[in-house]
């Protein structure tokens, strides 16, 4: 049985859906962020079960995101539960603060390369680093392997790792029964923004200014997932839904747009992804700015990809045009 915990979080998106499967051993997938208020809500919806954080066997963390992953060393620390994360993901799990400073330092980079002024990357470095507290770290007692497997007496989940959203969204999938427990991979209600992220597991930078490329990942995925044979999906944030299937081609449809539109504004001038988002959507505010920036870029990429625009420098500030 999988039970949904909504958790509250401090963040815009709301609770995190973090699930109770009760079976052997007794499993939390994903613990919400590390405040006093959420953990007081997770002890709360947990006693609706019948269960306390003592009685943890297994909490297993589904990608590396603030929201998805604080409460783990003081969930882990209060029960002793054994604490499971994909391989690529475990150096994060177990070294937040660290890996936090360099995801950093990669959008400083990326955000003065690509048009914003200094003073704002400036104010969003400071805003970051006041969002740390939310997160947490643990030590990683099991390995996860994508192709591998979760297993419990009464039924298994298949491992895949479906890097795009972040570089280590894991979703399990349950063959018996046509459940996915898909994290933020695949949300109801709203897209999952791919933010720039630096590459896991001894991933090496991908050409040019060595930006991973977050979208075409991010849409792989999906196709990927796509092909499963899924009833009903348990997502990140949101309700339980099915059709998987159909809410991704929405998905695919969205950034198709996306992409047209973006190349229209290129084909009028060439443009810093600054300059883009900026035209899309206004003076966003500061918190906003590296992720309207990543999913701007993330749709260049395409374009790219497909030799509609090119990609050229001008003092240090990279600019796109469209390809004769
Ligand atoms: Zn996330």
């Amino acid at each position: 049985m999988i039970h949904r915990l909504a958790v509250p979080t401090p963040f815009r998106i709301g609770a995190v859906n973090c699930y109770l499967i009760d079976d052997d051993p007794l499993t939390l997938v994903d613990v919400g962020p590390n405040s006093g208020r959420s953990l007081a809500a997770l002890e709360d919806l947990l006693r609706e079960h019948g269960r306390r954080v003592e009685d943890l066997e297994r909490i297993v963390i589904s990608h590396q995101h603030t929201d998805h992953l604080g409460l783990v060393g003081v969930l882990a620390d209060r029960s002793g539960a054994d604490v499971v994360a994909l391989k690529e993901l475990a150096p994060v799990v177990e070294a937040f603060g660290e890996h936090a400073d360099r995801d950093d330092e990669l959008a400083q980079a990326l955000m003065l390369r690509h048009g914003i002024a200094r003073d704002m990357v400036t104010a969003l470095a400071a805003m970051s680093r006041a969002f740390r507290g939310w997160g947490g770290h643990a030590p990683v007692t099991t390995l996860l392997h994508d192709g591998g497997e979760l297993g419990f007496a009464g039924r298994t989940f298949a491992v895949h790792h479906r890097p795009g959203h972040s570089p280590s969204d894991t979703v399990f999938f349950d063959a018996a029964t046509g459940e996915l427990l898909a994290a933020d991979h695949l949300l109801p209600r709203i897209s999952s923004n791919p933010l720039i992220s630096q590459p896991l597991g001894g991933r090496s930078g991908e050409p040019g200014d060595g930006r991973p490329r977050a979208l075409l990942m991010y849409l792989e995925s999906l196709r990927a997932t796509r092909e499963m044979p899924v009833t009903r999906v348990y997502p990140g944030h949101g309700e339980e839904f099915g059709d998987h299937a159909a809410l991704i081609d929405e998905r695919f449809e969205m950034h198709e747009r996306r992409a047209a539109k973006i190349l229209e504004m290129i084909r009028e001038r060439p443009r810093s992804a600054h300059d883009i988002a900026q035209a899309i959507w206004g003076n966003v505010a500061v918190t906003q700015a590296y992720l309207t920036l990543s999913e701007v870029l993330g749709h260049v990429d395409l374009l790219l990809e497909r030799g509609a625009v090119a990609e050229e420098e001008l003092g240090g500030v990279v600019r796109f045009a469209a390809a004769s």
